[in-house]
């Protein structure tokens, strides 16, 4: 069954949910994303369309900044929540480091202007060519996530006669109390190292001559909205601090990872200000305050920075569900799909509604049944008006596919009133490039 829903009420559910995105909003009944309106940029660049808010990405950063005021803090903005080169460059310019997870995001970091010293390498399938390629930009240090991994870059570092910088990841086995996929911190996942094995491994990194110890680090999950995690993963890091200095081992600095979630459906994370004001109350009251800190955000800084403009193509009364379909996928917003994740759906031009909402499934035109990217969705729509789908600036398209052969979406910078073309939309042409026929 439909229900139905007035106008005034839709806006009303609409305009809730932008204050997450601190620069869009409606002006003149058309979505606006900082001066500039989401439909022209649509007319210019076709949909669908990624749309990132400079201004957006640089507050989100400033509340990190305000929290580590007066500390010695580095802030690596953990690419892989979106590593296109022209959100990298903001970021590089804001003097930010990266947190990266490839060789690959490597390039990406140095082709963006971004400075390798102040590169930290997670992941737990680091390669040899990956660790050489490292070693030789002069990254600042090596997130390592097993016993083996640290066996294998003293090897190469060695072979190199280069000393790698390395921090062990430690996993604290504290519930992030997040989406089991995006939760890394528990027993039962394959990031870091046992707690309990630590002490060891520290150890036997301090006798691996073409290894230098420089920190320790954690990261327990994603889309946190609790502080009480942070607070609990903090206190066994410091424990193992203590420990591992106990031993005779200097640690430089303390990464507490990223995972800071943001406002999807009436979410509410702290600021990462006030997260961080009681983050160091903590390491201040345990004797820490004055380590040298490093942090990963990745989604906290541009989730909420960008929309995918997408066009309906066609609206379909079904049995049971009315079908909206536009013309994003989930090859273009893979989120839902992947974790039955939620985005906002909002109008680009409320105004024109024709008094006729229905309750819809927004799909896109993938051959998947799982290829949806809202459920159950008020909307007052029809074939050619605009929508967008909010909070798309993170894991949407640095996980974008070409599945059912479909080009990746264009991406624009919006910067007050200039609009920077960041990623023309992928042609057919593109996406064979690599391919050929086999020779008969
Ligand atoms: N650091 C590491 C090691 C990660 O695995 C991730 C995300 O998976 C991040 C940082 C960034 O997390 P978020 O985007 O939630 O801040």
């Amino acid at each position: 069954m439909n229900t139905a829903i007035s106008p005034q009420a839709l806006l009303a559910v609409d305009a809730a949910m932008l204050p997450g995105h601190p620069f869009t909003a409606y002006r003149e009944g058309a979505l606006c994303i900082e001066n500039v309106a989401a439909a022209d940029l649509a007319q210019t660049h076709g949909t669908p369309l990624f749309i990132y808010s400079k201004a957006a990405m640089l507050s989100a950063l400033a509340a990190y900044q305000r929290g580590f005021a007066g500390r010695h803090a580095q802030i690596c903005y953990a690419m892989k929540a979106n590593s296109s080169l022209g959100v990298l460059q903001v970021f590089a310019q804001a003097g930010c480091g990266f947190d990266i997870v490839s060789g690959g995001e490597l390039e990406r970091v140095i082709a963006a202007g971004g400075d390798a010293r102040k590169v930290i390498f997670s992941g737990v399938g680091k390669t040899r060519a990956e660790m050489r390629q490292a070693l030789k930009a002069g990254i600042g240090c090596f997130n390592v996530e097993s016993e083996a991994e640290l066996d294998v870059l003293a090897e190469v570092a060695g072979a190199m006669a280069v000393t790698a910088p390395v921090s062990i990841r430690v996993n604290p086995n504290v519930d992030p109390k997040t989406h089991p996929y995006i939760s890394t911190g528990l027993k039962g996942n394959k990031f870091g190292v046992a707690h309990e094995d630590a002490l060891r491994i520290y150890t036997h990194a301090s006798n691996l001559k073409a290894l230098r110890i420089v920190g320790i680090d954690c990261h327990i999950g994603s889309q946190i909205t609790d502080s009480t995690p942070y607070l609990d993963a903090m206190d066994r890091v410091l424990d193992l601090v203590a420990e591992i200095e106990a031993a005779g081992i200097p640690l430089e600095h303390i990464d507490f990872g990223g995972g800071l979630g943001i406002n999807y459906n009436h979410d509410t994370p702290p600021e990462a200000d006030a997260l961080w004001r009681e983050l160091l109350v903590k390491l201040d009251a345990r004797g820490y305050g004055q380590r040298k800190l490093m942090i990963e955000p990745g989604r906290s800084l541009v989730g909420n920075a960008g929309v995918c403009l997408t066009e309906v193509l066609y609206t379909k009364p079904g049995e049971q569900k009315n079908f909206c379909i536009i013309d994003a996928a989930m090859n273009d917003l893979p989120r839902p799909a992947m974790y039955q994740a939620f985005h906002a759906i909002v109008p680009v031009q409320p105004g024109r509604s024709a008094g006729n909402e229905r309750l819809y499934d927004v799909v896109g035109p993938v051959c998947e049944s799982g290829d949806w990217i809202g459920h159950d969705r008020v909307l007052d729509v029809k074939a050619g008006d605009l929508l967008a789908v909010l909070s798309a600036g993170a894991y949407c398209m640095s996980m974008a596919s070409n599945y059912n052969t479909r080009g990746r979406a264009a991406e624009v910078l919006i910067d007050g009133s200039a609009v920077h073309l960041i990623r023309r939309r992928e042609t057919a042409q593109d996406q064979m490039r690599h391919e050929q026929l086999a020779a008969n």
